[in-house]
């Protein structure tokens, strides 16, 4: 495995639309496993194919330890609810901003053995999905938040945790 460099905001594949993986090739399973592990070392719970400079529908997502999501080609299929939360990107340090996402969201993939998926996030879950799938169209949360938090309010919202 390999660590990957993570693009940061300003890099223009950020900002480009992902192709369809079409068939899952050891390249891609390669891709997986130096993405988590990629992801693992920033401390992040997500990160999109495109965070690493690779236009592919791929996204792994990690929100509680040992629970590993590996996403192909995900698509969200449905929603429910809606939250108002934090959120940041590993694309974008040293930014947080609050965005309206889905409180409950069931998506679709193919895992790495090309079988067809579904899955259900709720909360943090839910808006990972979302947040990791909007890079692949190159969108990122700060094109959706509601506000950008200041460091004043940064700091508050830590010291409430
Ligand atoms: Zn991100």
């Amino acid at each position: 495995m390999a660590l990957l460099q993570i693009l940061k905001d300003g890099d223009e594949l950020l900002r480009k639309t992902s192709r369809p993986v079409e068939e899952i090739t050891p390249r891609i399973t390669t891709l997986l496993d130096d993405m988590v592990e990629t992801m693992r070392e920033a401390n992040g719970c997500g990160l999109a194919a495109p965070q690493v400079g690779v236009l592919r529908r791929v996204v792994v997502v990690e929100c509680s330890p040992g629970k590993v999501y590996e996403l192909i080609n995900p698509v969200i299929v449905a929603t429910k609810g809606k939250q108002n939360e934090i959120e940041g990107c590993l694309s974008i340090p040293g930014k947080n901003g609050i965005t309206e996402r889905p409180m409950y969201v069931t998506v679709e993939a193919l895992d790495r053995n090309g079988k067809k998926k579904r899955y259900k996030g709720e909360g943090l879950l839910a808006r990972a999905f979302c947040h990791e799938i909007d890079h692949l169209d190159g969108i990122l949360f700060t094109d959706k938040a509601l506000h950008m938090l200041t460091p004043e309010e940064l700091k508050e919202y830590y010291e409430e945790e």
